[in-house]
């Protein structure tokens, strides 16, 4: 490979717009520990954030023009006007940095355009959250550049209506906390139906352990309509049950409320209730014997993904199987689905064997190598300059 010296964002931006960025922001992609598709239906999720992040390098704008800038999708500079902004008005990469703007404007703050590139090394399209990364890097630029005073879980509120009504994805609120609120060294233990959150110390290093991200390279779709129909299907069942949400459906009522649903609802909701228990129990493993304990859970949750959420493929499940039998502790495909990204806890002696043995199974398929990476507790959305 020849060596190169790509051009620093700042001077980037500089190049683009004639001027310097007034600061850069920061907001990291996600891994989820557990409670997969629990965040739509009221329940508890467990992520951490990742050191990877999306950077907004910005300029407020006095004109209500808002430039976008990428350096993902080099030499194009998509100008738009702030007043102008609708849903389906906006195509492509740009529609996310555009729906935050939009929807800040829709709730009424006072905010006008800007000139942003956005910089990330959060790989996308991979369940490791680009997207949410990306909205919140502009929530928070926009907050600061407007002084609009918004706190970590109103922002997050925003991108994720963003994404549900600019983008169209009709996703909980998990990716978005997590992108805002996660702190360096710890994990957030997020209650979706209110918001409140806890931090847990998860210190892998100390503990002799290793969290390796498998990105399995097969790109999900999820605006293609199966995390829609999946939620949906969640919504019908808790409606049918006369729940406000499946989150209210507790653990020794389930075998009475499957006999009550249709066979096509029966899976989805035996998911939902035992990955809210998975949650909990994560809780309690963490403080009574540490991370080094967890690694069945995981394995427990991946099966209920696959066999009754159905939101695993061939990749994440070989992935999954082929890790455990090389030494994880445990594993499990995290995100949305359909694709992306398992995640193996390791003892740190045998992460690279456990890497070694999954790049080699995909190989041995004629499949593409994962990409591999090892996931750092990290701090969530920041102002860096
Ligand atoms: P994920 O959130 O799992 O990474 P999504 O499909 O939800 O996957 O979001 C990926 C999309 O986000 C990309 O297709 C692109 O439109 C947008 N995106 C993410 N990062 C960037 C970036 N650095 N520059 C431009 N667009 C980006
Ligand atoms: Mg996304």
């Amino acid at each position: 490979m020849t060596p190169t010296s790509p051009t620093p964002p700042s001077a980037a931006f500089e190049e683009l717009y004639g001027h310097a960025p007034e600061g850069v922001w920061a907001a990291p992609g996600r891994v989820n520990l557990i409670g997969e598709h629990t965040d739509y239906n009221d329940g508890f999720v467990l992520p951490i954030a990742l050191p990877q992040a999306v950077r907004a390098y910005a300029r407020r704008r006095a004109d209500g023009v808002l430039r976008l800038a990428s350096t993902r999708v080099p030499g194009e500079v998509v100008e738009l006007d702030v007043a102008g902004l609708a849903p389906g008005g906006v195509s492509g990469w740009a529609a996310y940095p555009a729906a935050v703007v939009w929807t800040l404007r829709e709730a009424g703050h006072g905010i006008g355009g800007a000139d942003i590139l956005l910089d990330s090394d959060v790989p996308g399209g991979a369940g490791l959250s680009s997207s949410a990364a990306l909205e919140c890097a502009v929530a928070i630029t926009y907050n600061d550049l407007y002084e609009l005073g918004l706190e970590a879980a109103e922002l997050a509120k925003v991108a994720q209506r963003a994404e549900n009504d600019f983008v169209g994805v009709p996703c909980g609120i998990m990716d978005q906390m997590a992108s805002m609120a996660c702190g360096a060294g710890t994990a957030l233990h997020l209650d979706t139906r209110d918001l409140s959150a806890r931090y847990v110390p998860l210190d892998l290093a100390g503990a002799g352990l290793t969290l390796l991200v498998l990105d399995t390279r097969v790109q999900h779709d999820l605006a293609d309509g199966a995390y829609a129909a999946l939620r949906a299907g969640c919504e019908r069942a808790a409606a049918l049950l006369g729940l406000p949400a499946l989150r209210d459906l507790a653990a020794d009522d389930l075998p009475a409320a499957l006999d009550r649903l249709p066979a096509e609802l029966v899976p989805l909701v035996r998911h939902v209730v035992t990955e809210n228990g998975r949650v909990e129990q994560t809780m309690r493993e963490l403080a009574q014997h540490g991370p080094a304990s967890l690694g069945p859970i995981l394995t427990a949750g991946h099966a209920s993904l696959r066999d009754d959420y159905r939101t695993s493929c061939p990749e994440t499940d070989l992935a999954v199987s082929v890790a455990v039998t090389a030494g994880a502790l445990g594993a499990r495909m995290t995100g949305g689905g359909f694709g992306g990204s398992v995640i193996a806890l390791t003892r740190t002696a045998d992460a690279d064997a456990v890497a070694k043995a999954v790049t080699e199974a995909f190989l041995a398929e004629g499949w593409a190598a994962p990409h591999v990476y090892r996931a750092v507790p990290s701090a969530g959305a920041r102002r860096e300059s």
